[in-house]
């Protein structure tokens, strides 16, 4: 469960990027987070991965506290958290198998382990047939799906997605968009930040809207609301 109370962010160069959010989200679902750009989306996601702290507030995920969070203890958080970018951001010289197996050796999973999670879910991305492939040789669809893999492959509980069909074309999209469904549907909780009016107005899911660091509409089956 993620769950905000009063959330205000403040940088440190003055600006504030988050102005009093209360959120919550339960295991399980799936969220689309849109907002002009400069809203405070990418704040928002910060926040949960804790690669920053609200200034003033709580964060809360599955019982953690990111402000009170001991150091030492944030390897943990992040354990449960899987991250996808709009840029992919693959090693280029690992293949598809070893970008997915790196996530797990930096964890000491054991070989044998790390051998059966990985063909697991390149299957999921249905890309079994590619793993001895670099990223250069992939079309861009392909190299998400590789990160999609990568991200899922030590079973986080949330998986954030930061416009992951941002690069890609349509059809593409819609692919990267059916994977992100099912692992949902298995159980992980999904967020995914985008501009995609047609994505969320197609396939409908919650939708939190954020202006200015507010949230200014939070809609189960939601629409994009507005133009960009
Ligand atoms: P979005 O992801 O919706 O585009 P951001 O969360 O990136 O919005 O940004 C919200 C506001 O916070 C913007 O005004 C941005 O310039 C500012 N901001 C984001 N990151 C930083 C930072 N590290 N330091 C200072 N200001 C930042």
């Amino acid at each position: 469960m993620i769950q905000m109370q009063g959330v205000y962010k403040t940088y440190r160069n003055g600006v504030t990027a988050l102005n009093g959010l209360d959120i919550r989200i339960d295991q399980g679902e799936f969220v689309y987070i849109v907002g002009p750009s400069g809203a405070g989306k990418s704040t928002f996601t910060k926040l949960i991965y804790r690669e920053e702290k609200p200034t003033t507030g709580t964060v809360i995920i599955n019982d953690m506290n990111t402000s009170t969070l001991k150091q030492r203890r944030i390897p943990m958080l992040r354990r449960q958290i899987g991250v996808v970018y709009q840029d992919f951001r693959l090693l280029p010289t690992l293949t598809v198998y070893e970008n997915v197996a790196f996530a797990l050796e930096v964890i000491e999973e054991k070989p044998d382990n790390i051998r059966r999670r990985v063909m697991d879910v390149l299957d999921q991305v249905r890309l079994k047939n590619k793993a001895r492939f670099l990223p250069d040789e992939l079309s861009g669809g392909e190299q998400q799906r590789v990160s999609i893999a990568r991200a899922i492959v030590n079973q986080p509980k949330v998986l954030i997605a930061d416009e992951p069909t941002g690069n890609l074309d349509p059809d593409t999209s819609w692919e990267i968009m059916h994977i992100l469904e099912e692992i949902n549907e298995a159980g992980t909780t999904v967020l995914m930040a985008t501009h995609s009016q047609e994505i969320v107005n197609t396939i409908r899911k919650r939708v939190i809207a954020i202006e200015d660091g507010m949230v200014v509409r939070d809609q189960s089956q939601g629409e994009y609301g507005y133009q960009m």
